[in-house]
């Protein structure tokens, strides 16, 4: 049976189209051209950071932000174990160590505490992932990376529109790298950009993301980069997607309600907003109350036409990153419950409903 409630489809009802056709008659698809400088501008005055540039994907941006500050080998850098493989896999290709923290279980975000036990003479950086778009708690990891001299970097891939206060995820560390892959909350298909106050470090990323091209010279490379660009038509489409940026963050935010309300009476656990920040809700996110229930549970929405997903399996349990590693036994438990449900932003109350009945007599 085909699936009937996709678990996420991107929302392109704006000037997408428009836009990409300007780039295809123009013929600028490359990536030069008008929609490139137009998107890291409207980019950063959304998100009220000085620089913002585009790059090919939200890894690629993790990448450069990571090589900006210099982090190589015999570095160590912090990082939830509670995450998208790509947070990990960009610290691995610059040479250095991820070093696995353990998740909280009100807000499933990084333990401060943890990463204070973490330490070493060799860490360098901690990395903030604001988890399916709840903020970490950025106050406690800025406090640790100031007393230690870290850097803090955010992956804000899944957290377009995460706020603590009125200040945007991405301008609480050094650096930010978001993602625009074709289920995140803005999206380009494929794409990235890589956010900072600080002008030597965008230097350097721009530097880095166009093969180390030496100013004023053609030709002339100093350093070895990357092609880490972003074509001109994703920035199309990326700047179309920001002009509906509080639509599509308040539909997210209206979807969250519908299911709080639909699942109250139940034992689901929701990813719930923590007083003082603001949730983007990139995914609608539950925990089942034990973990044998998640699986059959999965399978009976699916044989009803709704797609759902677990959440991240914890990156110290994969095989390339196992070796050394202690138990994380908050995010193990998350791992294991947790399910994303259909979150994109053109659901409809009706289906929220029909998805949460499912639930209801999967456990009754
Ligand atoms: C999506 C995502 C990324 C990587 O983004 P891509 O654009 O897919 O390369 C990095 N970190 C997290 C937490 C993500 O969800």
């Amino acid at each position: 049976m085909p699936l009937t409630i996709p678990i996420y489809q991107p929302s392109l009802l704006g000037n997408e189209k428009k836009y990409v056709n300007e780039c295809l008659d123009s013929t600028w698809i490359s990536s030069k051209g008008r929609f490139i400088a137009e998107f890291e501008g409207a980019f950063s005055a959304y998100t009220g950071m000085r620089y913002a540039a585009t790059v090919s994907n939200g890894t690629a941006a993790l990448h450069l932000a990571l090589l900006a500050l210099g982090i190589g080998p015999g570095d160590e850098v912090i990082v939830p174990t509670l995450t998208y493989i790509a947070s990990v896999n960009a610290i691995t290709y610059t040479g250095a160590t991820p070093v696995f923290v353990d998740a909280l279980m009100d807000t499933w975000q990084m333990d401060p505490a943890d990463v204070r036990r973490r330490l070493t003479s060799r860490t360098r950086a901690i990395m903030a992932v604001h988890l399916y778009g709840h903020p970490c708690d950025m106050h406690a990891l800025k406090g640790i990376a100031d007393k230690h001299g870290l850097f803090l970097i955010e992956d804000c891939a899944e957290a377009f529109g995460a706020r603590i206060g009125e200040t945007h995820v991405g301008g609480f560390g050094h650096i930010g790298a978001y993602s625009f892959y074709g289920n995140k909350t803005v999206t380009t298909g494929e794409g990235g950009m890589v956010v900072t106050n600080d002008e030597a470090l965008y230097e350097r990323v721009v530097h880095l993301r166009g093969q180390g091209l030496a100013k004023h010279r053609h030709y002339w490379h100093d350093v070895v980069g990357f092609n880490y660009r972003m074509t001109n038509i994703c920035a199309a489409i990326g700047l179309a997607q920001l002009e509906r940026a509080e639509d599509l963050l308040a539909a997210k935010r209206e979807i969250a309600q519908w299911y709080k309300e639909a699942l109250s009476e139940t034992p689901m656990q929701l990813h719930a907003e923590a007083v003082g920040y603001t949730h983007s809700y990139w995914m609608c996110s539950v925990l089942v109350p034990e973990a044998p229930v998640r699986d059959p549970m999965r399978e009976r929405l699916e044989s009803a036409g709704i797609e759902t997903r677990p959440l991240f399996y914890p990156v110290h349990t994969m095989p390339m990153y196992g070796q050394h590693s202690r138990r994380h036994p908050v995010a193990e438990d998350i791992g294991r419950r947790g399910i994303n449900l259909p979150s994109w932003p053109g659901l409809s109350r009706t289906e929220v409903r029909g998805v949460a009945e499912c639930i209801q007599s999967c456990l009754s």
